[in-house]
């Protein structure tokens, strides 16, 4: 459904070779990164500044017509793909990839946001600073897309979120017009935060263009060490006497269980266990110091001295060199994949404080084992940060489809137990077009009724992303 008046409106401002209406031209744009779900535009528009983001904004005001903003596509909620009403316009912000300013003395970086974080990680470090974001994507996300989900990743430990990351924001808002908030500064209490809003909102409250980012110095020495564990307590006593051993020095703790491990040795053999015999638990700890080598080492050793006596780990392998750093690394990063190669599953994206994991997992496990006969839970995460991968596959050698009927039972007793301990059923990819049921479902009407009265508030006519987080159209 395709208005040509509006089309040719689109193209005076983005220029004919950046409204792509043909269905070959659009399709990498419309379907999700994994391959879920494939929608429908009217066109997609690529356009190359804040001014032209703007320009259409008004033009999709004037012409009633929904906008889906998109950055590198790489979200996991359905959030930056149009639904199949085809009435859509995708806007494309990787053209917005420019670097506006870098200011050593204020340790920030303002970039737009098409930039992909990989080039913002790669700029920052020319000038010897980091950029701390560290996700499995970053070579295709952009800073847009990592704002507006609020992204987390591995190193939220020492830096925190996004959210952390960034001191201000330009946005265009759905009424096309743009609010400069490029503000560069660490302390700010000026009413209402509006950046916050705009941060974590999936692109349903208006399009973030550019951003002031923080930098850091860079560390001089990082030390990685795998530790293998027999449960998920001692995992968090060690996590625990890490922080108040090495205390900021502490940048990485991952949870892995055995069969993550065993899943990513089954699927890619070169990424084996480093340990002769299997464990029931590992966690993949880094330290990242601004003093010496020695000074990390003596930080670690002693970790690993206080540990072994308090009988929190059964074994432990550290890295001696770069590349046995990022084979560790590796191990963690493929678990996705190496589960994506084992057969279709059901995730589980979620956070809980820290005091009760041991317990929900432990309860979880034993309820789904009950109920769903030789289920498997392929449990990893950023456990630092209470933020668990809580996938649910079926029995080994289980028919996955079959298994994924069960889909709705099993999140609801999962997102029942992540309830009763006051976690969240969203830790770090947003709610999008795929739980927005879960979130009416799990959050109070007092919530829902505040978040639709924002929503209201900042896009009357309902044409930021409709669909996305509280999964109201248009119209509503
Ligand atoms: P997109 O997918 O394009 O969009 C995501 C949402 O943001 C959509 O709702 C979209 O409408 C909106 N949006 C995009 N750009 C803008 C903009 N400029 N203004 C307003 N709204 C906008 N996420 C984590 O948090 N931690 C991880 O560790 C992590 N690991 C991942 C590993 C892999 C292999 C993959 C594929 C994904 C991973 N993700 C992770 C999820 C994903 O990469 C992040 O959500 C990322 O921040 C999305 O960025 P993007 O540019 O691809 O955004």
């Amino acid at each position: 459904m395709s208005n040509p008046e509006f089309l040719a409106s689109c193209v005076n401002i983005v220029g004919a070779a950046y409204l792509l209406s043909g269905e070959a031209d659009m399709a990498p744009f419309l379907t999700d990164w994994r391959g879920r779900f494939t929608g429908a535009a009217c066109a997609v528009a690529r356009p190359g500044s804040t001014a032209e983001v703007a320009a259409l904004v008004r033009l999709c005001q004037q012409y009633q017509v929904p906008m889906v903003p998109q950055g590198g596509n790489t979200g996991l909620v359905l959030g930056s793909v149009p639904d199949q009403r085809g009435n859509a316009l995708l806007i494309s912000l990787l053209r917005l990839n420019r670097i506006r300013h870098i200011d050593p003395i204020n340790q920030t970086i303002t970039v737009e946001a098409g930039c992909l974080l990989a080039q913002v990680q790669q700029v920052a470090e020319e000038v010897q600073r980091l950029f701390p974001l560290s996700l499995g994507s970053e070579g295709s996300c952009s800073i847009g897309g990592n704002l507006s989900t609020n992204a987390g990743g591995t190193a939220v430990l020492r830096y925190g979120n996004m959210r952390e990351l960034c001191l201000g924001l330009e946005v265009v808002t759905a009424e096309g017009e743009v609010w400069d908030g490029l503000r560069a500064l660490r302390k700010d209490n000026t009413g209402y935060d509006l950046r916050d809003l705009f941060i974590g909102a999936e692109g349903t409250l208006g399009i973030i263009s550019a951003a002031v980012l923080k930098l850091y110095p860079q560390p001089q020495y990082q030390l990685t060490a795998l530790v293998a564990l027999p449960t998920v307590n001692d995992a968090l006593s060690l996590f625990n006497l890490a922080q108040d051993n090495c205390g900021a020095t502490l940048t990485g703790f991952e949870l892995m269980s055995g069969l993550c491990l065993r899943l990513v040795q089954q699927q890619f053999a070169h990424l084996a266990s480093p340990f002769e015999q299997a464990y029931a638990q590992y966690v993949l700890l880094e330290l990242s110091d601004h003093e010496d080598q020695a000074h990390t080492q003596g930080l670690l050793e002693r970790l690993m001295e206080l540990a072994l006596e308090r009988g929190l780990i059964s074994d432990a392998v550290v890295a001696t060199s770069l590349a046995q750093s990022q084979r560790l690394w590796q191990i963690r990063e493929h678990i996705p994949l190496a589960q994506a190669a084992d057969g279709k599953n059901i995730k589980h994206d979620i956070a809980l404080p820290l005091s009760h994991i041991a317990a929900f997992i432990e309860e979880t496990e034993a309820a789904l084992r009950l109920a769903f006969e030789g289920c498997r839970l392929v449990c990893f995460g950023h456990i630092g940060d209470g933020n668990l991968h809580f996938n649910v596959a079926a029995p080994e050698g289980g028919d996955a489809d079959a298994f994924l009927q069960h889909q709705s039972a099993i999140n609801r007793l999962v997102y029942d137990r992540v309830q009763h301990y006051r976690g969240s059923i969203s830790a770090e990819h947003g709610i999008g077009a795929l739980k927005p049921d879960e979130l009416r479902h799990y959050k109070t009407a007092l919530e829902i009724e505040l978040m639709r009265k924002l929503k209201r508030a900042f896009d009357p006519n309902g044409l930021m992303n409709p669909g996305k987080i509280l999964g109201l159209s248009a119209r509503d």
